[in-house]
């Protein structure tokens, strides 16, 4: 199964920002100051005290699955697209609007049909 494209295998538009989820976060927080909700642990209490940077964001990245250990990315120019089940089983490239399955990795021209077929 492929479950996660870095870019587009059409057009190679990168998928996901090149900075990790911590990086994204240490960068706002250090340029807008560290929201409220960042100033509290998984459990909900808050740190004691003057909170780091790097530990707001390190713990906000936590709650997207972003660590050291498995850093991950924002994605962007991408969407995904859900069908009936609630769940991306697509994906659209923003930029060259080319649907891939998330499963096979390849390209489908099943949503061209359907719109040709609507209008
Ligand atoms: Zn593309």
């Amino acid at each position: 199964m492929v479950d996660h494209h870095k870019h587009c295998p059409k057009c190679e538009t990168p998928w996901e920002e090149k900075e990790t989820i911590t990086e994204y976060f240490t960068n706002l927080f250090e340029k807008e100051g560290i929201p409220d909700y960042a100033k509290k642990d998984d459990r909900g209490a808050r740190f004691k005290g003057v909170v780091p940077v790097k530990k707001a964001a390190t713990n906000v990245a936590q709650s997207y699955g972003c660590t050291p250990e498995t850093p991950k990315h924002f994605g962007k120019d991408v969407v995904g697209v859900e069908m009936d089940r609630d769940r991306v089983e697509y994906w659209e490239c923003q930029k060259c609007k080319v649907h891939i399955d998330r499963f096979t990795g390849l390209a489908t021209d099943k949503f061209k049909k359907k719109k040709e077929t609507v209008h």
